[in-house]
């Protein structure tokens, strides 16, 4: 282990493990890494909390064979929950209370127009995140409980929140504000904020890397498609527009969302079908989409379906893809130049035929795919448009988790920074 001793004289442990929180209204995903060379030492989830069948999987990743353990039965609230979570990484030898771990990161949904970058935790950031729960009142109150009880096991610890709308807060007026009457939208706070933007930074970057230029040199749209689902424009870096808005219920058809409708559909339903406003609610977020269309939401299902010449789940397919085809299109006029259109997330990074035929047609916009390099499967970034290909099509799997670590380390490390400029020397323990 290494250690630099303090100006005081006394040797102190460099702490470079980040804990990664990412705290759900009924689940908590974990994962414990190692900033010295950006590694996995464990990762976790405890789901349906509060609930009789709450459950722990844990998977230490130090040793050779990542075995996962199951811990089963009520796990009553979060603060249990990451209770029992420190007690497995106890149990690795990672224990929280461990002088290596500099912080802990914590995904936040909703930022407001205020959170443009990643910010260390005080009460008076908690406070705002609080003030932003009638805009995001699915996700801020779990986060805000997540931080609290992180908050409560190690209050010596720098918390750092790393917000989902954070990389589209540079969208441009004109992409972000909706046509509606101004004073309202602004009294409301109702303007396009956009999710996934962690997801979206990272895979931006990455695909810059994959394509040998810096990310302030290339045009490209992120496709990201996992349950939820949502498309950003990237233009040098800078995001100028995404698909999901007020909340992440507009744009892509999703797993079990909606995506675009016209709202009117939501005054029918009201009027029409008699329905409450949380039941619409519901049907929207919950039991629309590939759900909605088919019965099924994962697209393995829907593929394996089509296969048998199951036409509803032909026809869901066909809705989802022609939608994503949409933001192609609109997404390569508002960026003028297309460097790369990139594919990421459980159905971006594994479903060969929704890339397919998502690209399929689109030889005008000089986007083609190759059907061998398609085929492929890696867990690694990679092109999927032949040599010739005018724009680049390629596959990038997130890392939402890694980009957290990266931003909550870089955060704390500058504030650190000042200490190590003149290291006394470093000794092994
Ligand atoms: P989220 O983080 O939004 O829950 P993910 O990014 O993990 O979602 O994506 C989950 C979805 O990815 C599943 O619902 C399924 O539709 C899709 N998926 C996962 N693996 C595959 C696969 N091998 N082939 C096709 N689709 C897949």
């Amino acid at each position: 282990m290494t250690t630099t001793p303090t100006k005081e004289g006394s040797a102190a442990v460099q702490a470079r493990r980040v804990l990664v929180l990412n705290s759900g209204s009924s689940s908590v995903k974990y994962q414990l890494l190692d900033m010295n060379n950006r590694s996995r030492l464990a990762i976790g989830l405890v789901e349906r909390i509060g609930e009789e069948t709450s459950r722990l999987l844990h998977t230490p990743l130090t040793g050779g064979d990542a075995e996962t353990r199951e811990r089963t039965g009520r796990i009553p609230d979060h603060a249990a929950a990451l209770k029992e979570a420190a007690e497995e990484l106890a149990a690795d030898g990672l224990g929280l209370d461990s002088p290596e771990l500099a912080a802990i990161g914590h995904r936040v949904v909703h930022g407001g127009l205020r959170f443009t970058r990643p910010t260390v935790i005080t009460d008076e950031v908690l406070t705002e995140i609080e003030r932003l729960v009638p805009v995001a009142p699915l996700h801020n109150p779990a986060n805000i409980t997540g931080i609290r009880t992180a908050q409560a096991l190690r209050p010596d610890l720098p918390q750092v929140a790393v917000f989902d709308t954070a990389f589209h807060t540079t969208m441009p007026e004109h992409a972000a504000r909706y046509a509606i009457d101004v004073e309202t939208a602004d009294a409301h706070r109702i303007r396009r904020y956009g999710f996934h933007g962690t997801s979206h930074a990272y895979v931006s970057r990455k695909a810059a890397e994959l394509l040998g230029r810096t990310p302030e040199e290339v045009n490209v749209i992120v496709l990201h498609l996992g349950n939820g689902a949502s498309a950003s424009a990237v233009a040098a870096g800078r995001c100028v527009e995404t698909s999901m808005g007020l909340t992440p219920l507009e744009g892509l058809v999703m797993g079990t969302r909606s995506g675009d409708i016209d709202p009117a559909v939501t005054f029918h339903l009201k009027r029409v079908a008699g329905m409450s406003t949380d039941e619409i609610d519901v049907l929207l977020n919950k039991k629309s989409g590939l759900l909605g269309l088919c019965g099924d939401n994962d697209m393995r299902e829907i593929r394996r379906r089509i296969d048998d010449g199951d036409e509803r789940a032909a026809l869901a397919f066909d809705i989802y893809v022609h939608r994503l085809k949409k933001y192609i299109g609109a997404y390569s006029a508002v960026l003028g130049r297309v460097d790369a259109v990139v594919f990421t997330a459980g159905v971006g990074e594994n479903s060969a035929p929704v890339r397919e035929a998502a690209i399929a047609g689109l030889e005008e916009l000089g986007l083609v795919v190759d059907a061998g390099l398609n085929a492929v499967r890696s867990g690694e970034p990679r092109l999927i448009s032949p040599n010739y290909a005018r724009v680049a099509v390629a596959v990038v799997p997130t890392d939402e988790e890694l980009e957290i670590a990266d931003q909550t380390f870089a955060l704390v490390g500058r504030a650190e920074s000042a200490g190590q400029e003149v290291p006394v020397g470093e000794v092994d323990n």
